[in-house]
Formats: C-alpha cells, structure tokens, sequence
C-alpha cells in the first residue's frame, strides 16, 4: 500500500514539474525596469597586455581557440586586418585552455551599419566559463546597447537573463568597446553540490557595471538558474548568435589566471 502511494505520489510529481516546465516562458525571466541610467564612458584609450598575461588573441591568428560544438575543430571565425569576426555558420568559439579564476581584457565593436531591434542588433556573448556545447556557461552579454531598448538583464554587460548592469556605458556603433572583468568561478563539493557560487566584477568602457555580482548559476534561456551541474575550470567562450544582424568583431584579448 504504501509503494503505492509513493508512485502515485512520484507521478504526480513528475506531471506537476512537466506542466510547470510547460508553462514556463523565456519572458518570465526578462526585467524590464530599473533602467539602468545611461552614461557616456571617456574616450577608448589602447592598451596593451600586461607582462604575465596570457594572450588570447594577438590580431593574427585563432589558435588559442577551438569550436565549440566539436573541440577537435579549428574556430572558424573570421581573421582579417588584426581582428577576429563573427562567422554566425561557424558556432561559438572557445579557448583551448580552461581557467578557474581570472582577470581578462576583450575589445569587441557593432558594426556602424548594424541594424535590427532588441536583442537581435549585434548579439554575442561572453561565456564566463563553457560548461558544455551551445549556450551552456555563464554568460556576459555583448549586445548594441546604444540607444536600443531590451530587457535590462539581458542588455549588454548585462549577466544573461540575471543582473542587469549598474548603468548603460555603451558607446555608439562603430566604436571600440572594452570589458575587464574579474571571474571567480564557483567551487563544487566533492558530492557535486554548490560549495560557494561564482561571482564576478565587470568595467565595461572603464565604468563599473557589476560590482562583485553573485551568479545565481550557468545562464538559462527559460526558468530559474541554479547551480545543477559540477564542473572545474573551464574554457572561455565567444556567441555566435543566430540573429540576422551583421557580425560583430573582436581583438586584444588576454587573460591572467589568478
Ligand atoms: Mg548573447
């Protein structure tokens, strides 16, 4: 009698979580106020890699980088005048070496000519760490926020689908645009489960926009994120993201494992 009830119990557990899942919505998880006041960060200033760092991109080549949906691929972006493109047929890329905690140093641009609305108007990303194929990892999203309205967690410097930035530091397209970001990855228990989260400070054009943000684990496109899959370091990661925008481009990449 009472295996029975336990199933009967199970199956309605299992129907409940299916219909939830159901009804979840990718909308569910979009904020849309407060709107992060928009400020206009100082002129870009080049700058070079410090000495111990490891270069991620120099202007010429992609071989610290691999594709992401099959490691054994070449990344099959596009190099061309010191910086790398967007190839959207190629995937997303990723570094060949893994990394726990770190500095790193991205350059990226939207294209003058960009075009589109909302989150498919320069779209890509910077994944934290790659936990698996796609999407999967933590996610800083790279996006035109000039003057281009969306969900404010999902805008760029935004973490995807979680934290929106403390304010919109774009510059207009066309322009050069850096992030700095400090990682501290999040460590897992010998059991798997979460020993302390990952957290991250960002400048993104020399502003501060996420000040020692605490995730609330890997981004995820529907539903509530959390912590349901141990890893230990991991790569970094770049979008291709579907949108029919035109490709957006980077250079000067490096980072400083800590
Ligand atoms: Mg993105």
């Amino acid at each position: 009698m009472k295996k029975h009830l336990l199933t009967i119990a199970t199956i309605a557990f299992c129907m409940s979580t299916a219909i939830a899942q159901q009804k979840a919505k990718p909308e569910d998880t979009e904020l849309w106020t407060p709107v992060p006041a928009s400020i206009t960060p100082p002129a870009f200033v080049k700058t070079t890699p410090p000495a111990d760092a490891v270069i991620l991109f120099d202007g010429k080549s992609l071989d610290q980088w691999v594709t992401t949906d099959d490691v054994s691929k070449p990344a099959g972006w596009v190099v061309s005048k010191g910086v790398m493109t967007v190839n959207k047929s190629g995937g997303n890329i990723q570094t060949k070496q893994s990394f726990n905690d770190y500095q790193l140093h991205i350059e990226w641009q939207i294209p003058a000519t960009i075009t589109g609305l909302g989150q498919a108007r320069g779209n890509s990303g910077l994944f934290l760490a790659s936990i698996g194929k796609g999407d999967d990892g933590y996610e800083l999203q790279i996006l035109d926020s000039y003057k281009n309205p969306t969900y404010v967690n999902g805008q760029a410097a935004g973490i995807y689908k979680q934290f929106a930035p403390l304010v919109n530091a774009n510059r207009p397209p066309g322009e050069w645009q850096v992030y700095d970001v400090a990682w501290k990855a999040p460590r897992f228990k010998e059991d798997g489960s979460l020993q302390s989260p990952a957290s991250v400070t960002v400048y993104f054009n020399g502003i501060l926009v996420q000040n020692n943000t605490v995730l609330k684990g890997p981004t995820q496109y529907i539903g509530e994120p959390a912590y349901r899959k141990a890893h230990g370091a991991s790569p970094v990661k770049l979008q291709a993201h579907g949108d029919k925008s035109e490709p957006i481009s980077f250079r000067n990449i490096w980072i400083r494992p800590l």
